[in-house]
């Protein structure tokens, strides 16, 4: 496969060649909790919630879960962030010397609910070779979605969705 999607980044050589681990970003390795106060505006300001991610600090135990994983998989980082964010979320996962090898964010205009977005780009990782074994997220109905694909996954109980927000 030579052509690939726009709001994939790889970190690496492009190709699958070991089972994949998928990380969740928001909750999962960054504290997005400073944030979160955006999205309970009406209506919620997004373009505040995604600008502000840069700020967000580590999770540790999610950063060491991911390191812990890479030992027997490759780490793909996905995201519901919205493709414009790509660059700053690089920078973070750079600064945090963190051994992802594939960074896939929110393709450009897709407004759908996360669990639709993640849904598809399991299918693409999967239609691209990846053996997808595990993923780890905080969101609900992320975490179910995964479950019904026959994903293992790893939930975190990051806080932000016992207040209604998507
Ligand atoms: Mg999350």
């Amino acid at each position: 496969m030579t052509d690939w999607p726009a709001h994939w980044r790889w970190r690496v050589e492009p190709g699958f060649d070991r089972p994949v681990a998928i990380f969740d970003m928001d909750g999962v390795l960054s504290d997005a909790s400073h944030r979160q106060q955006y999205l309970r505006e009406d209506p919620p300001n997004w373009e505040m919630f995604n600008s502000r991610a840069w700020k967000d600090p580590a999770l540790d135990e999610g950063l060491a879960d991911l390191r812990a994983a890479a030992h027997e998989h490759q780490v793909v980082v996905v995201t519901a962030r919205p493709v414009v964010t790509i660059d700053m979320t690089e920078q973070w996962l750079a600064e945090r010397d963190l051994p992802v090898e594939l960074l896939v964010l929110r393709p450009d205009g897709d407004q759908r609910h996360s669990p639709a977005v993640k849904r598809d780009e399991l299918t693409r990782l999967r239609d691209a070779g990846a053996d997808v074994r595990l993923a780890v997220e905080d969101h609900p109905g992320i975490v179910q979605m995964y479950e019904r694909e026959g994903v293992s996954v790893r939930y975190v109980a990051s806080g932000y969705y016992d207040v209604g927000e998507v």
